[in-house]
C-alpha cells in the first residue's frame, strides 16, 4: 500500500496544490492519503483546504485525517486560550472563516488512528495533540509507550527520523534529505515526521511530504517549491500579523 504522508497544511492552498500535483506527476497513484493534522490555522485558505482533505480522505479506511491541535482550538475557545497571541489570532480568523460544513467535518476527527503497525498521532504518542518530539530523549520516551513498530506524527514543522537502538537502548535521531528514500528495517523500530506542508519550520521554505510504501517499507522524503507571495498576499489581505506572513519566506 503507497500512502502519500502529509501534515500541518495550515490553510496554505498554494503549498498544498504544488504537495498534490508533485505526488501525482511522480507516483500517478495512492492507495490512501494520510494527514496527520493540522489542516486549519495560521493560512489564509481554510475552506479550501478543509474542503481538498475532505474530498481526498472522506471515504474513510484506509484514509485517516487527524485532529491537531490549531484544529480543535478552532472548535473550542478554551483551547485557544492556551495559544500565544499570534496562534490565537490564526485560529479566530479561521473560526469565523469556515463554513458550517467545514466545521463539523474537523469535529468527526480524532488526534490519533491506528492502521496495521502504524500508530498515528497529531504530535506524539503520549501527548496525542501538544507534545513536540524534536529530540532523541523525546522519542525515547515515545518508543517506551509505542505498542506498534512504526509510528508517524506532526505537530513539529520539521521532517525527522528517529530509529531504536536495542542495542544502545536509546533513540538516535537523523534528517532525510530531500528526495532521499530511508528502508525501514523491519529489526528496528522508528518514528517518523513528514515535516509541514504549509508552514515548515527548518529552515527550508519548501512544502515538506513524504511517500511510504507499506510492503516494501519505503520513506521517502520530498521537497515542493511553490508560489510563497501568492499565500502572502491573502495574508496581508485579511490583515494577518506580519511575522505569520514572513515566516513563510524563511521557513520557520
Ligand atoms: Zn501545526
Amino acid at each position: 500500500m503507497r500512502c502519500l504522508v502529509l501534515s500541518d497544511i495550515h490553510a496554505n492552498l498554494a503549498a498544498l496544490e504544488a504537495v498534490l500535483e508533485h505526488a501525482r506527476h511522480h507516483h500517478a497513484r495512492f492507495d490512501a492519503v494520510w494527514c496527520l493534522g493540522d489542516v486549519v490555522g495560521y493560512g489564509p485558505d481554510p475552506n479550501e483546504c478543509v474542503e481538498r482533505i475532505r474530498g481526498l480522505t472522506a471515504s474513510g479506511e484506509p484514509n485517516i485525517c487527524l485532529l491537531g491541535n490549531h484544529d480543535w482550538a478552532v472548535l473550542d475557545e478554551r483551547i485557544t486560550e492556551a495559544f500565544n497571541d499570534i496562534a490565537a489570532f490564526a485560529v479566530r480568523w479561521t473560526r469565523q472563516a469556515l463554513t458550517a460544513e467545514n466545521l463539523d467535518y474537523l469535529r468527526t476527527l480524532s488526534p490519533t488512528a491506528q492502521h496495521g503497525d502504524y500508530s498515528l498521532a497529531h504530535a506524539s504518542l503520549r501527548e496525542p495533540i501538544w507534545e513536540y518530539i524534536l529530540t532523541a530523549a523525546i522519542a525515547a520516551e515515545n518508543f517506551a509507550l509505542m505498542r506498534t513498530t512504526r509510528a508517524l506524527v506532526g505537530h513539529t514543522h520539521v521532517p525527522a527520523v528517529f530509529v531504536w537502538d536495542t542495542s544502545a537502548q536509546r533513540a538516535r535521531a537523523f534528517a532525510l534529505s530531500p528526495g532521499m528514500t530511508l528502508r525501514l528495517n523491519p529489526a528496528h523500530r522508528f518514528i517518523l515526521n513528514p515535516g509541514s506542508v504549509g508552514q515548515p519550520r527548518d529552515g527550508d521554505p519548501r512544502a515538506a511530504y513524504t511517500v511510504l510504501d507499506i510492503e516494501a517499507g519505503l520513506w521517502t522524503q520530498y521537497r515542493v517549491e511553490y508560489p510563497i507571495a501568492r499565500t502572502q498576499e491573502k495574508m496581508r489581505a485579511q490583515d494577518f500579523p506580519l511575522i505569520l506572513v514572513e515566516r513563510l519566506a524563511h521557513g520557520y
